[in-house]
């Protein structure tokens, strides 16, 4: 049997292009990988999604979410997607052995922020680590954090987290930023930000939530415990392409490429989210671009008949 539409990735864009391509009749199959939901399964309150005025734990939205997919007769496979082929019509998505046919496809993979891998930091994100200032920042109003990262999104978190917390500090494996000099320069002059240069994050501390980090400079290899309260990885973000590379346009970060609307580079193939966003990265602007992913493909779809 061929879909009429298959959607990869169930963040707030895919579970948004699903709602609405659904309610428009496609009857939509969801392949929502194995780690279903997207990155907001590894937040904890989202205090800036409009409609939820008392906040709402990431993971209930994103269940909510799915909730109103499944409302309107989206069908879910919980797995992941592991060969594309889109050369023909109708396309080909496999989930290892099961092969899918599609009329039309919507990419929402989103993208995956890179972490530092060292112990304590993965139990505790969502509790102190994260990687998304604007997303957490708020919750860390007179305390001292520390921002993790020498690029253009490390100054900019370090930056927007100075409106909250008392002290922030860059910790920085080099000598140098990787940032613009405006971004770098802004940092470095302004006076609640502290910068460890040469320096790396061995180890994150804390029992549930974040009380320090295990610090060592690599040009002394001095090691030192700093007692910290928040812990904000910024050193880049991955979009979740593999699946996409020489099949579709991609820029040259790896993001893919839309030209008008939602269109890739191929016709009745959409992206929506952070795999094509790595500006916004919020939630409430993926779950738009969803929706204009969804219209775009009904319309497509629409045309081919
Ligand atoms: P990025 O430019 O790749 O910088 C990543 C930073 O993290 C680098 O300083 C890197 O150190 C460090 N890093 C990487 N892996 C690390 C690890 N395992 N441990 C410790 N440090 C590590 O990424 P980004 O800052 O997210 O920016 C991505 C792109 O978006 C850039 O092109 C940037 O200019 C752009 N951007 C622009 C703006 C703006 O203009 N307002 C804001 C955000 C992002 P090294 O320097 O040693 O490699």
């Amino acid at each position: 049997m061929t879909e009429r539409l298959v959607i990869i990735g169930s963040g707030p864009a895919g579970l948004t292009a699903a709602i609405y391509a659904a309610r428009a009749g496609l009857q939509p199959l969801m392949i929502e990988g194995s780690m279903a939901g997207g990155q907001l399964m590894l937040t904890t309150d989202v205090e800036n999604y409009p409609g939820f005025p008392d906040g709402v734990m990431g993971p209930e939205m994103m269940q909510l979410f799915r909730r109103q997919a499944e409302r309107f007769e989206t069908r879910f496979i919980t797995a992941d997607v592991t060969r594309v082929d889109l050369s023909e019509r109708p396309f080909g998505i496999w989930v290892g052995d099961d092969e899918h046919r599609a009329e039309a496809v919507i990419i929402s993979t989103g993208a995956t922020a890179r972490w530092l891998e060292v112990p304590g930091e993965a139990p505790l994100v969502g509790h102190g680590v994260s990687a998304c200032a604007t997303c957490d920042g708020f919750f860390f109003r007179e305390r001292e954090i520390v921002v993790v990262g020498g690029g253009d999104s490390a100054m900019e978190e370090a930056l927007f987290l100075t409106r909250f917390a008392s002290r922030v500090t860059v910790i920085h494996r080099r000598d140098e930023f990787r940032a613009s000099k405006i971004m770098a320069q802004r940092v470095m002059e302004h006076p609640k930000i502290d910068v460890r240069w040469d320096t790396v994050v061995e180890e994150v501390l804390g029992d549930g939530t974040v009380s320090g980090v295990l610090l060592r400079n690599v040009k002394t290899d001095a090691v030192e415990e700093f007692p910290t309260e928040g812990v904000f990885v910024a050193i880049g973000h991955d979009p979740n392409t593999s699946l996409f590379k020489g099949l579709l346009a991609l820029n040259e970060k790896g993001y893919l490429e839309t030209f008008e609307n939602t269109a890739t580079s191929i016709p009745g193939v959409f992206g929506a989210g952070d795999v094509v966003d790595f500006t916004y990265r919020q939630a409430v602007t993926a779950a738009g671009s969803g929706c204009r992913a969804a219209i775009d493909a009904e319309r497509w779809l629409e045309n081919q008949e």
